[in-house]
């Protein structure tokens, strides 16, 4: 079975009003399997509405309709799914007793224009919808299933939550799911599509979803089987050719991000973590703070953005940082450097630096070191390793990759990986 849903409502069209609707459905319908294939904003137009619908149907086996239900004269979804199916509105006595029945509890009159609210589908089976007025309705016949839902997301949830899924899952065969999930960082998604597209593409019955925000890619590995452990072992078995192709540079194979991966490493190594940041600007400590318990591994760090703030609270050379300039190998290093002893004296325990100087723009940069380019430096024990990147261009994009490949370097050097 696929899914298509249609958001009604012109507010949907605007910029003042988003369609959330349509997102827990397509969570809700997926976790049961039934993937959703095509979803559409259509404004309140009862001539646009019917055709989308007719098209839908046509294409898929289960239509939802969400909004449109309301009672005044701009809600048309009704008559538009009568236009489409053919089925005369019907004036249903009991939807207006319990409307009237509501509207006697919040002690109002009932408004004639309710009424509207009171006509289903020749046909249809009404859905009760106890936290509003509007009941849903439920078309089957030989094009499959139309549901229509009231828009508000407090009705249509457990509307569609307690009544239709039980009713949709008595019409389909019983299925179980699992999902593999592997996170990548420092690779790019086309690349990562060349390497593992064909292991993936020839996976039949495994849905593959590839997911990436700047520096961070996710690999979904969905299988779907009659039982929960056929499934685990048909998707864990495709992980591990995923994982072969990939090799190091899969930091997690349960979902866990990147910052709770490095977190986790540097507390099994009893290390405490003392960050510089330059182009990063504390984004790093921001990062790694926002995990509970973040104390148990970061010592603190320095937002040395200017030149006095590397050379007087960190502790930089001025001649290294006069003769090489803030965005350089040396600097980094210096800077990671700087930050771990820092921590190690204060702290009396072993510890770890990371550091980042770049040109994040967009003015700046030089004709070696353009903007986009940022040094990292990471110094432990074993010394101190300088990485130079070229990250493109935007301001916000750049500093959101840095930090990504600072973690992913901070991660690589504590595990004994080379530089990536
Ligand atoms: P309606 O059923 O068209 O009268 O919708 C009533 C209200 O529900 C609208 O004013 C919106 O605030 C909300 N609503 C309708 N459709 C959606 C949707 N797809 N996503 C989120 N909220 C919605
Ligand atoms: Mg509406």
């Amino acid at each position: 079975m696929q899914a298509e849903v249609i958001a009604v409502g012109s507010e949907l069209l605007t910029p003042s009003k988003v369609d959330t609707n349509s997102l827990f459905l397509a969570q809700r319908l997926g976790e049961r399997g039934v993937p959703l294939v095509r979803k559409c904003v259509v404004g309140d137009d009862r001539r646009r509405l019917a055709a989308e619908i007719r098209r839908a149907r046509e294409a898929s086996e289960l239509v939802i309709l969400s909004g449109g239900l309301g009672p005044t004269l701009d809600d048309l979804t009704r008559e538009a799914a009568s236009d489409a199916t053919g089925r005369k509105l019907v004036f249903h006595e009991p939807i207006m007793d319990d409307i009237a029945d509501r509207f006697r509890r919040f002690d109002r009159p009932v408004a004639p224009v309710n009424r509207r609210q009171a006509y289903v589908l020749e046909g249809g089976t009404v859905l009760p919808n106890p936290n509003g007025t509007a009941p849903g309705q439920w078309i089957e016949d030989g094009l499959g299933i139309l549901i229509l839902l009231p828009g508000p997301p407090r009705e249509l949830k457990p509307l569609f939550e307690d009544t239709c899924l039980p009713r949709l899952a008595e019409r389909m065969p019983a299925l179980r799911f699992f999902t593999t999930v592997l996170r990548v960082a420092g690779i790019g998604e086309s690349d990562l599509e060349e390497r593992i597209g064909p292991i993936y593409s020839g996976a039949a019955g495994i849905e593959t979803t590839i997911l990436s925000a700047p520096g961070d890619v996710q690999i979904h590995l969905r299988a779907q089987s009659g039982s929960e452990d056929r499934a685990r072992v048909r998707a864990e078995a495709l992980g591990a050719k995923v994982l072969d192709e990939l090799g190091d540079v899969v930091y997690s194979r349960d979902g866990t991000p990147l910052d709770e991966t490095v977190a986790k490493l540097i507390v099994e190594r009893g290390y405490k973590l003392a960050v510089a940041e330059s182009c990063t600007g504390g984004l790093i400590a921001g990062r790694l703070t926002e995990i509970p318990g973040s104390s148990q591994f970061l010592a603190g760090g320095f937002v040395s953005y200017s030149n006095g703030a590397k050379t007087g609270w960190l502790g930089v050379d001025g001649d290294v940082l006069a003769a090489r300039g803030a965005v350089s190998a040396e600097v980094a290093a210096a800077m990671a450097l700087c930050a771990r002893r820092h921590a190690a004296e204060a702290l009396g325990e072993p510890a770890v630096g990371l550091s980042t100087t770049g040109y994040a723009g967009p003015a700046g940069g030089t004709p070696e070191d353009p903007v986009g380019t940022v040094y990292f430096g990471v110094a432990d024990d074993n010394g101190q390793r300088v990485h130079r990147r070229s990250l493109g261009r935007g301001r916000k994009r750049v500093r959101a990759l840095a930090v990504q490949i600072g973690l992913e370097l901070l991660r690589r050097r504590i595990l004994g990986l080379g530089g990536a």
